[in-house]
C-alpha cells in the first residue's frame, strides 16, 4: 500500500495535470474512487399464498422459456412440485434437481446440470441448504436465481452469501443476491416452529455483528458502511421489540421475522459482504458446529454466542438473554445439547477461525481461563 507521502505526491501530480488538461479530471476521479458493487433483489413478495404468483413474477422479470428448480425431496413435495406445475402451465420447460446437503459436490452437481440444460433462471426451493446450493451454483454459472424459502430459519433466504461445506473456508462465501424472493407465509408456517425461532435469533445476532464491524473500522480502518449497519441493527431492534408476537403459528410474528431476515440479506448486499450480519457471535456458532456437529440450529448457536459476545462488548447481554428465553430457545450448553468443554473449545477456536475478520475476540485476545469466566458469568455453562 502506498504511504501518505507517496499518495500526496501522486495527488499533487494529478492536480498539476488538472490545471493544464481538463480531460485528466475524469482520470483523477476514477483513480481515487473505490468501486463498490451492490447487487439487490428486484422483487420481494411476502404473504399468504404468494407462491401462486410465481409465473407472473418470473415472466415480469423477463424469463419465459426454461427454469431449473433446486430442492430437497421434502421441500420439493412442499413447494417445488407446485412451482414446477405453475411454470409449466405457463409454457416454460422446467427441470428439477434434488439435493440433500450443501457441499461442494452438491454445488458441482447443480453446475453440471446448468451446463447441460442451460436454464434461463434457477429456483432455490427449501430452507437453508437448498437455497445455499442454488445460490452458489447459479452465481458461479452466472445465471440469476429466485429464492423460494419454505422455512425462515436464517438470513440466507435473501442474502448474497452462501454457506457451503467443502470449500477451503468453514463459513459463508459471496455468491449472488437473489433476483427475487417469494416468501409464502402459508408454506413457512407449516415448518416446525423451532425453525422460525432459529431465524429470529439470527436477526438478534446482528446486535453484536454490527458492534464487531464498527470495532474493526475503529481499530483496523476496515470499510464500514453506516447505512448497511443501520439496516441490520434496525432489524434486530424491531425483532426484539416484537418478540411477544413470536408465538407458535402467529402469522404477524412470522411476517416480522421474514421481513427482518430479508432486510438483513439486503444489508449484506449493500455492504458487499456478510459483515453487518456476522461477527464474533457467528464465529462462535461456526466453531461450535465444528466442535460438535449437528447438535443445534444455526440461529440457536449464534443466539448463545450473541449473549456471550454482548457481555464482552459491555452491552446489555441480560436483555438479549431474556429475549431468547421468551422465544423458548436455548441459552446454555445443556439446552444446546453440548458439554461445558465444547463451549470453551468453541470460544478458543472462534478467535482463531477467521483472522481477517477482526472482532472483539481479537481485540481482547482472551485465554482459556477468561473464556471459562465468560461462559460462567453469562450462565452458558
Ligand atoms: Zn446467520
Amino acid at each position: 500500500m502506498a504511504s501518505d507521502v507517496q499518495r500526496r505526491a501522486t495527488l499533487f501530480k494529478f492536480q498539476q495535470h488538472i490545471a493544464t488538461e481538463e480531460e485528466t479530471v475524469r482520470n483523477v476521479v476514477i483513480v481515487n474512487l473505490k468501486h463498490h458493487r451492490m447487487q439487490l433483489p428486484r422483487e420481494v413478495i411476502v404473504g399468504n399464498g404468494v407462491i401462486d404468483r410465481v409465473s407472473e413474477i418470473t415472466r415480469r422479470l423477463g424469463f419465459s422459456r426454461s427454469a431449473l428448480i433446486v430442492a430437497g425431496s421434502n421441500t420439493n413435495d412442499i413447494a417445488g412440485k407446485y412451482v414446477r406445475e405453475l411454470l409449466e402451465k405457463d409454457g416454460m420447460s422446467v427441470d428439477t434437481l434434488l439435493v440433500e446437503s450443501a457441499t461442494v459436490k452438491d454445488v458441482q452437481c447443480v453446475e453440471d446440470k446448468i451446463r447441460v440444460s442451460k436454464p434461463e433462471i434457477v429456483f432455490g426451493v427449501g430452507g437453508g441448504t437448498k437455497i445455499d446450493v442454488a445460490k452458489c451454483s447459479s452465481g458461479r454459472s452466472e445465471i440469476p436465481f429466485i429464492s423460494v424459502p419454505t422455512t425462515a430459519s436464517h438470513d440466507g433466504i435473501a442474502s448474497p452469501v452462501s454457506s457451503v461445506r467443502g470449500f477451503e473456508k468453514p463459513y459463508s462465501i459471496m455468491a449472488q443476491a437473489p433476483l427475487a424472493i417469494i416468501a409464502d407465509t402459508n408454506i413457512i408456517l407449516r415448518a416446525p416452529w423451532r425453525f422460525a425461532v432459529s431465524g429470529y435469533e439470527d436477526v438478534i445476532a446482528k446486535f453484536t455483528a454490527v458492534k464487531d464491524w464498527k470495532l474493526a473500522y475503529e481499530e483496523k480502518k476496515e470499510y464500514y458502511g453506516g447505512y448497511a449497519a443501520s439496516l441490520a441493527l434496525m432489524s434486530a431492534k424491531y425483532a426484539m421489540q416484537n418478540v411477544q408476537l413470536m408465538n407458535e403459528g402467529n402469522e404477524d410474528g412470522l411476517r416480522i421475522l421474514i421481513e427482518a431476515l430479508i432486510s438483513c440479506g439486503v444489508s449484506m448486499s449493500i455492504a458487499g459482504s456478510s459483515r453487518p450480519c456476522s461477527g464474533s457471535e457467528h464465529l462462535f456458532g461456526h466453531a461450535l458446529e465444528m466442535v460438535k456437529p449437528n447438535h443445534a440450529m444455526h440461529g440457536e448457536r449464534c443466539g448463545v454466542g450473541t449473549i456471550m459476545m454482548a457481555y464482552l462488548h459491555g452491552a446489555n447481554w441480560k436483555r438479549i438473554k431474556e429475549a431468547i428465553q421468551k422465544l423458548g430457545a436455548p441459552t446454555n450448553a445443556h439446552e444446546l445439547g453440548v458439554e461445558r468443554e465444547d463451549i470453551i473449545t468453541a470460544l478458543e477456536l472462534a478467535a482463531k477461525m477467521r483472522p481477517e475478520r477482526f472482532t472483539i475476540l481479537n481485540k481482547l485476545s482472551l485465554d482459556r481461563k477468561a473464556y471459562e469466566h465468560l461462559a460462567e458469568v453469562t450462565e452458558v455453562v
